[in-house]
């Protein structure tokens, strides 16, 4: 079996994660009913449109 001749340091393990886990942003768009941000193929939360139509009823957010 093959064995590593030399211990991967936190330096290069960081690299290498730093790139190959890193997160990306949310794929967000413009509500075509109110303008605001929501992510791409979903019923906007603010004012329940998608497609140009009322799908759900817009969810009251407690702040
Ligand atoms: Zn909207």
């Amino acid at each position: 079996m093959a064995v590593p001749k030399y211990k991967t340091s936190k330096a290069r393990t960081r690299r290498r994660r730093s790139i190959n886990m890193a997160m990306t942003t949310p794929n967000l768009v413009a509500c075509g009913n109110c303008g605001n941000k929501v992510l791409r193929h979903r019923v906007c939360p603010k004012c329940g449109f998608y497609r140009g139509k009322q799908i759900i009823e817009p969810q009251e957010m407690a702040d």
